[in-house]
């Protein structure tokens, strides 16, 4: 290829962002001329690659803006731990048909059942499809919330809340709020209602959530938004996070050595 050429090509694709044609020309044109391919199968390979760069990049990027506590996917759960769960809904729900229709997913069940690991899983499967995610706990977003408004930034704030295509509000629950405070979650639900998808962990029923949300009234007016697309997975089984020590009590014999 002539410097000119090649030169130009560089430049052509710097002012296009093609990044990787821009910087790999000459090594792909020699690539296709060793492989001997046609013009078709170059022009292919040149655009898949320069997508396959840019989706990664965008899925890297995805991830580092969705403040996942973790990035353990879905293919690390082990569902013969959870036999209750069922595993054919989980893998349902990371085609993505929910958030593509703006639906919610609520996960609930006691603690160590792998709530926030599904919820994580499912996130880490919506930035691979090109949605954005945003991860929060319940508690965290409803401190931001109120010191925001104390600020006089309450909308903007919110806008953090409803700007993504998937928000993981996680541990609904575990802290009782107030009626202010349940007024908040209640504005946030009911303006993602059919714009965006929530997806809920709660280690607290759907009844116990007049509790939670400090008001028996509100509490139905978040679920009746919050559940009108929703799919509900309802964890019945062991803590994870004890599955080592019921093992050891197993093989130790009982529960003495435990106690011990
Ligand atoms: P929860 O949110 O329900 O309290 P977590 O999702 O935080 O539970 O799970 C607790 C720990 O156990 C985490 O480290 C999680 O990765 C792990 N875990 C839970 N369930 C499973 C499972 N079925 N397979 C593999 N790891 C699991
Ligand atoms: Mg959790």
């Amino acid at each position: 290829m002539s410097e000119l050429v090649s030169g130009r090509i560089r430049h052509n694709a710097e002012r296009l962002r093609l990044a990787h044609l821009a910087e790999l020309a000459e090594q792909l044109v020699a690539r296709a001329e060793e492989a001997k391919m046609g013009y078709l199968e170059f022009l292919d390979v040149v655009l898949e690659e320069e997508v396959g760069i840019r989706e990664g990049r965008r899925f890297r990027n995805a991830l580092k803006l969705s403040g996942l506590p973790h990035h353990k996917g879905l293919d690390e759960f082990d569902f013969a731990f959870q036999p209750e769960l069922d595993a054919r809904k989980v893998r349902d729900l990371a085609t993505l048909t929910f958030a593509e229709h703006r639906a919610n997913v609520c996960l609930l069940g006691p603690p160590g059942v792998g709530k926030t690991m599904l919820a994580v899983g499912l996130s880490i499967a919506a930035c691979q499809a090109g949605y954005s995610v945003y991860f929060t706990t319940a508690d965290d977003m409803v401190r931001n919330l109120k010191e925001a408004e104390a600020g006089g930034r309450f909308a903007r704030k919110l806008q953090t809340y409803l700007k993504p295509a998937v928000l993981v509000l996680d541990e609904v629950g575990y802290l009782p709020l107030s009626r202010a405070e349940g007024n908040m979650v209640f504005q946030l639900v009911s303006r993602r209602y059919e714009k965006g998808s929530i997806i809920l962990t709660s280690n607290k029923t759907f009844s116990e959530m007049g509790q939670v949300f400090g008001d028996e009234v509100l509490a139905t007016a978040i679920l009746d938004r919050l559940l009108h697309h929703a799919e509900v997975l309802s964890i019945k089984g062991p803590s994870y996070r004890l599955k080592d020590r019921m093992i050891e009590r197993v093989e130790g014999g009982g529960a003495d050595k435990r106690a011990s």
